[in-house]
């Protein structure tokens, strides 16, 4: 979500005259974008903040003032402390209030008319306003990414005790089918083939269709999948409990919503799952994954998992494992739980120790690369469909994904960059895809 944020931040500065610059040095304004959801992530932007400080002397110094912002959820959660910690930044700006930014650049930039200061101008807007930015954010006008995201759904009502969402994006929302159908036109006329459906929850979506009628996420899809030009959907992230068997059917109905699925977990343990307060069991997952697999037999799964959630014994870890050798997951993401301040999760007793995590997440690890490596390995041979999203690593090499969103490395000219291909699959490595042409086929549009 935050790519497609930073996409839209670029798209509101551009009336003001901006536009993006190869890096920091070039730059006369530097927004980081930053994310709250581990430790980790968030530590990461104070370190980065020293880096730009320094930046921002040398150009002041040299007469050439650098105007520094600090947007996402680490600016939502941290607000003031941020701005104690790094006095040098001009503008500290939560998730909600993004259309507001070209004001405060334009008032950063008259600032800085005559003798720029050391410290920042201390802007700092973290409020939820009433009115929502999409309402007032410019329409995507730049080339769009082959593949593209489109946030159709943000914040989240379900407080996870482990999560900040709720706390940083807010209350859920929606917005109306079309608003999100006009971006999504808007995209598929400047490149987009592929479009990914952004919400923390974005399952949960329950927007406003033309007709005044309420429409949730399959219907969106649907309204979606009218669209000439488009030829994929996928959308991320779900909670187990929204997959409504509207949506599920959708999975069997719809050829442009791809066969994979995101579905996070986070544990196999029913007990740390309703101490997580996720609200359903191991078995209910497993039961969604059934039916979604009677809907769409390739459909091919990946999930997120919590190692070392508080109390987490050896034997609920030992049923994250059950569950994950009962699924079968073709990717996935899993962590060491992270504290994170002013969440239930933080203060609950019984932390499990470092070591602890760090083992039983190389364990876990150990059998989801497993998995990955056999869902790779069993379409190695075939010829199957692969969309051609930008260059690859290695000049003379395209990069795409399959319909199960592996990614695959081609050796192809850059004029298929954009196209949709029956590619031979001629190799699998640790975590991608060797594809070629099939012999005596030719690319082959499939519109
Ligand atoms: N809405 C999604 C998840 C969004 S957050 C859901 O309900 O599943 C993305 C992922 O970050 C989560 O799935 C979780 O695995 C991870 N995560 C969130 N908070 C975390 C924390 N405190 N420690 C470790 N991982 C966390
Ligand atoms: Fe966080 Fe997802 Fe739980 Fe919402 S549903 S609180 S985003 S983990």
């Amino acid at each position: 979500m935050n790519v497609y944020d930073s996409e839209r931040m670029a798209d509101a500065l551009a009336p003001i005259g901006y536009q993006i610059a190869e890096g920091p040095e070039a730059a006369d304004l530097v927004i980081l974008n930053t994310c709250h959801i581990r430790e980790k992530a968030s530590e990461k932007v104070y370190s980065e903040l020293g880096r730009l400080r320094a930046l921002k002397d040398r150009r002041r110094d040299a007469g050439r003032p650098l105007t520094l912002a600090v947007a996402g959820c680490v600016a939502q959660a941290d607000g003031a402390e941020l701005q104690n910690r790094a006095p040098f930044v001009d503008i500290v700006l939560g998730p909600q209030a993004y259309h507001r930014l070209p004001e405060y650049v334009a008032r950063a930039e008259r600032s800085t008319v005559g003798a720029p200061n050391r410290a920042g101008i201390g802007i700092l807007d973290t409020d939820f306003p009433f009115e929502s930015k999409f309402d007032y954010l410019p329409q995507p006008s730049q080339p769009s990414t082959v593949s593209a995201f489109l946030s159709v759904q943000e914040g989240c009502d379900k407080f996870c005790t482990f999560c900040v969402v709720p706390y940083t994006r807010g209350a859920e929302f929606s917005r109306p089918v079309s608003q999100i159908v006009d971006e999504a036109r808007r995209r598929v006329d400047n490149g987009a083939r592929e479009i990914t459906l952004l919400g923390q929850n974005v399952n949960a979506y329950h927007g406003t269709a033309s007709d005044g009628a309420d429409a949730n996420l399959a219907s969106l899809i649907r309204a979606l999948a009218e669209i000439e030009g488009l030829w994929r959907l996928r959308y991320t992230t779900s909670h187990p409990r929204d997959m409504h068997r509207d949506l599920i059917a959708a999975h069997g109905s719809c050829d442009k919503l791809m066969p994979f699925l995101h579905l996070p977990v986070q544990s196999g343990s029913d007990r740390v799952l309703a101490s997580m307060n996720r609200r359903h069991t191991a078995d209910d997952y497993k039961r969604i994954v059934g039916q979604l697999r009677r809907a769409r037999a390739d459909i091919a799964l990946s999930s997120d998992f919590i190692v070392g959630y508080p109390g987490e014994t050896e034997a609920d870890f030992q049923a994250t494992m059950d569950l994950v050798r009962a699924v079968g997951f073709s990717q996935a993401y899993s962590f060491k739980f992270s504290a994170r301040p002013g969440t239930p999760a933080a203060v609950l007793p019984d932390q499990v120790p470092e070591k602890e995590k760090d083992e039983r997440l190389q364990v876990l690890q150990a059998l989801l690369t497993q998995q990955q490596g056999e869902a790779n390995a069993a379409i190695v041979g075939r010829v199957t469909e692969v969309l051609l999203e930008r260059p690859g690593r290695h000049d003379g090499q395209l990069t795409g994904r399959t319909v199960w969103n592996q990614a695959v490395q081609a050796n192809l000219p850059l004029r298929f960059q954009g196209e949709r291909a029956q590619l031979h699959i001629d190799a699998c490595a640790a975590n991608s895809l060797h594809a070629s042409l099939p012999v005596k086929t030719d690319i082959k549009a499939c519109a």
